[in-house]
């Protein structure tokens, strides 16, 4: 049965809003700190090319760590499958930007969803480059992936950051002792603080991530990644995409997801939706608290589930 998602979105709005209890607005990231604790958005591309969201689907926000699924796809595009020589793919059991895990891993970060991984991948990604190259590629390429030309970076948020990241620092500069990070510390940082503070809608992160429903397919025709690697990436967002909570994450909402500390969620349906949810407010473990309850709200209203049996008609 095909679930009303203008119905569902609706009431999901509504029962967010009645919601006393919104988490905290990250603020380590000082810039971040002033966002209004009382938005929620959420937007829904389909895999049969709908578009339907509602709340403040069209507000911008710090996309933050959700950023690392689309500089993970452009990392394996340049390196393939050499990547996992530098990065794991197990979940971390850790916080985000946990800095003791790397000493008894010898400087290879567990996946590339936590920072320290994020930060060998924005390593990778500068391939030699200036760091406004290779922030220009991803724009360009998250730009590409969503069809809207006014992504940007919020150059503030960046700011902050950059006078901020000491832990971000810390640990790029334990990577490099272990030649795991090649370029300087500043450049692998000043690329990956931009690529955080790239600032988009619901609607447009739902967008972006439709490649990831359609196994690997641009929606307007063409191929992002093979369908091998769309699945791996899904994968990876199931196991590693909310740090220390991915198991509670899965076990709740059951789908592949990857949180920002901006309080935004990307979430996929594989063969059926690209979702988008944001609310500033975050939960202990850095993801957004109202964001995982209107995801686990939908999938328990749509019977969506990547554990869940093929439908008839699939
Ligand atoms: N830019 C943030 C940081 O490095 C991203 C973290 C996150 O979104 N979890 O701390």
């Amino acid at each position: 049965m095909t679930p009303d998602l203008d119905a569902i979105v609706t009431d999901i709005i509504a029962a967010m809003a009645q919601e006393d209890d919104r988490g905290t607005v990250a603020s380590y990231i000082p810039e971040l700190a002033k966002v209004d604790p009382a938005q929620f958005g959420i937007a829904i591309a389909t895999a049969d090319g709908r578009l339907i969201s509602g709340g403040d689907a069209d507000i911008g926000f710090s996309i933050q760590s959700v950023s690392k699924v689309f500089a993970l796809t452009l990392a394996l595009g340049k390196v393939g499958d050499q990547l996992w020589d530098r990065v794991g793919r197990e979940p971390s059991g850790n916080a985000f930007n946990s800095i003791t895990q790397l000493e008894h891993e010898q400087g290879i970060p567990r996946n590339p969803f936590i920072n320290a991984g994020a930060i060998v991948v924005t390593d990778i990604n500068l391939g030699g480059h200036q760091p406004r190259v290779a922030i220009g590629e991803m724009l360009r390429f998250i730009r590409y992936l969503a069809g809207e030309d006014t992504i940007a970076i919020n150059e503030a948020v960046a700011a902050s950051e950059t006078a901020t990241g000491f832990r971000n620092m810390a640990l790029a500069n334990y990577m490099r002792a272990f030649n795991n990070v090649r370029h300087p510390v500043e450049l692998v940082l000043g690329s990956y603080f931009h690529q955080c503070a790239i600032e988009m809608s619901c609607r447009q992160l739902a967008l972006a991530g439709r490649y990831l429903m359609l196994d690997g397919g641009h929606p307007g025709g063409g191929r992002v990644v093979s369908p091998r690697r769309a699945r791996r990436i899904n994968a990876l967002m199931l196991t590693c995409g909310h740090y220390d909570a991915s198991g509670d994450f899965a076990f709740r909402v059951g789908i592949p997801g990857k949180s920002g500390v901006g309080g935004g969620i990307l979430a996929i349906v594989p063969g059926r939706a690209s979702i988008a949810v944001w609310s500033p407010g975050l939960n202990t473990s850095g993801n957004s608290q109202l964001g995982t309850l209107a995801l686990e709200e939908l999938a328990r209203r749509t019977g969506w589930s990547v554990f869940s049996p093929p439908e008839e008609g699939d």
